[in-house]
């Protein structure tokens, strides 16, 4: 794994993102309708480590997320897990797509 540095920085200019305070816990994981392994828990994980590469890489997931905040309702942690979906979308939209809009 190549750790980028300024990588949530770079994110925090397309939006908020923070999940500093994630436990964890798997509750977000267990309560995703989709199913999806590697959301969020994973994925913020990855993000918080610099872990860009990993990250561009689940692009396809990021963007299957349906926003119902099932998980973000019932985190422990507060984390405005949509929020940090929305920045991530974003960030790939400009960073990766090279498109104005996310
Ligand atoms: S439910 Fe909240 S605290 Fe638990 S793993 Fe998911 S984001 Fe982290
Ligand atoms: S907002 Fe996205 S990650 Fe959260 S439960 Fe809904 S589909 Fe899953």
């Amino acid at each position: 794994m190549k750790v980028d540095s300024g990588f949530l920085h770079t994110l925090h200019l397309g939006g908020e993102f923070d999940a500093n305070l994630c436990m964890n816990c798997g509750t977000c994981t267990a309560l995703c309708p989709l199913g999806i392994e590697l959301m969020p828990r994973k994925l913020f994980r990855r993000v918080l480590l610099g872990d860009k590469e990993s990250v561009v890489g689940q692009s396809e997931t990021i963007f299957s997320c349906l926003l119902c905040r099932m998980c973000e309702s019932n985190c422990p942690a507060g984390i405005h897990i949509a929020e940090n979906v929305r920045s991530l979308r974003t960030y790939l939209n400009h960073e990766v797509y090279g498109l104005a809009e996310a």
